[in-house]
């Protein structure tokens, strides 16, 4: 038999999922990260967890493994020798210091472009190009990577790869699968001191290289096995649901609402936060908001979620109108940094506090898919629900009624099995 693996890096730990051709499980693996490290160890603690993920494989699978893709955290930035040597210590997701550089990045970049944030891939490497000398950074050339495109690198051996979802925020430009001169000129300026080398960008899942034979030597692969080009982990998160076709959305209920629909059309609208990531032929579109499943946390514990929701009667509307909110401001699909949080007037009785703030979240859900379709997206068809609060069926009846369109269940959750699925592309 067939076999395929999908590797996520997420921001707590790596998991992995091995499936056969039908996208059957045949394992499973988690590898948490340390609790405690300094960010000059991430590359080699990524390093540790990705060859421990494969080695909890059972040897049988993993040599009938036909290939590999991996995704990593969106904006988490390497930079690299000609080896493939960190030569300092990687920039994480979640980095804002790049918000520093956001008068250069302004003055180079088209408005509303995905990479005018401060944690944006480009943001960094403008950072990094500032603070090289301090840094004591070299002036050979080096690559620009992604930790997907490094994590692939240590298994296939070929440097300097990427795909266009980790690159959408260094600036590439995915509808014309290039990048664009406003980039280029910037990275290639003569009076740089850093010579940086930009991946060369291919569509998520393409078929990179077999693996080295090192990898396959030490892990027992076979020599053919290949490694494909990789995605963000929230993508990944989505293709594991099933979705595939335009109109068809992911809601994540996590501690936070994210919506994904998937469109014939892009859409990118900065002041909402929203923006696209190019899917083949079709375009995955959202945006987040602030509510979500951490301000229910801050009144209610797992335990009581459950109860009381089975206390609702979900065909019933709450006449309560809130905008739960951990802090004021939001983004999606109200832009407004100083929205108060809106939970008044409190009844007394529990129930009804839940069943008001479940149907306002619900609210806020079903607005925020008709704005990504007031701004051009595909109508919605079906939704997909992932996170914590997937498993809340009285939940579920009430978005049904504001988002009148099927509610599925998906496939998987784990962003691993949606990068097994990329790796299935190359069956
Ligand atoms: P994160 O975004 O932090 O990864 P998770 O996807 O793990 O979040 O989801 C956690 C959230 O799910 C919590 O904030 C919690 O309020 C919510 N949650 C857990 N159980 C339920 C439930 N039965 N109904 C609604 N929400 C729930």
């Amino acid at each position: 038999m067939n076999f395929y693996i999908g590797i996520d890096f997420g921001t707590s730990g790596g998991r992995l999922v091995i499936t056969n051709i039908k996208g059957q499980i045949y394992g499973e693996a988690e590898t948490p990260f340390p609790a405690s490290s300094s960010p000059d160890e991430w590359p080699s603690i990524w390093k540790t967890t990705l060859f421990d993920l494969i080695a909890q494989i059972p040897l049988e699978l993993r040599r009938q493994t036909q290939a590999i893709a991996i995704d990593g955290t969106s904006a988490t930035a390497l930079l690299c020798d000609y080896q493939g040597k960190p030569i300092t210590s990687p920039l994480l997701y979640n980095d804002g210091r790049g918000a520093e550089m956001m008068a250069q990045l302004k003055a180079i970049a088209p408005a509303n472009h995905p990479v005018l944030s401060a944690t944006s891939s480009l943001a960094k490497l403008l950072w990094w190009e500032h603070h090289h000398s301090e840094l004591s950074i070299s002036f050979q050339p080096l690559y620009f990577l992604h930790q997907a495109d490094w994590l692939g690198f240590l298994l296939h051996g070929k440097l300097g790869i990427s795909d266009y979802h980790n690159t959408l925020k260094l600036g590439y430009d995915v509808i014309h699968l290039c990048y664009p001169s406003w980039l280029t000129n910037q990275v290639n300026c003569e009076s740089n001191r850093l010579k940086l080398k930009l991946p060369k960008v291919v569509a998520p899942g393409t078929p990179i290289s077999a693996i080295t034979s090192e990898i396959a030597e030490q892990f027992n692969l076979p020599k053919h096995c290949v490694v494909c080009a990789g995605t963000t982990d929230s993508i990944a998160a989505f293709l594991a649901s099933g979705a595939t076709s335009p109109g068809e959305a992911v809601t994540s209920l996590g501690s936070t609402l994210v919506l994904k629909l998937l469109s014939h059309t892009p859409v990118n609208n900065a002041r909402y936060g929203i923006y696209s990531h190019r899917l083949g032929n079709l375009w995955l579109t959202g945006g987040a908001s602030n509510t979500g499943g951490a301000v229910l946390r801050a009144f209610f514990t797992d335990e009581e979620l459950e109860t009381l929701s089975e206390q609702i009667n979900p065909n019933l509307s709450s006449p309560l109108d809130y905008y739960p909110l951990l802090k004021k401001g939001d983004r999606f699909p109200i832009n407004d940094p100083e929205l108060p949080p809106r939970l008044e007037p409190r009844p007394e009785n529990s129930v009804e506090f839940l069943h008001g703030l479940l149907e306002s979240i619900a609210r806020i859900e079903a607005q925020g898919y008709q704005l990504l379709q007031q701004l051009g997206a595909t109508p919605l068809t079906q939704v997909y629900t992932a996170g914590g609060g997937a498993k809340n069926q009285v939940w579920a009846r009430m978005r049904e009624r504001y988002l009148q369109v099927p509610m599925v269940k998906p496939i998987h959750t784990a962003a691993a099995y949606g990068a097994a699925r990329l790796a299935m592309q190359n069956r």
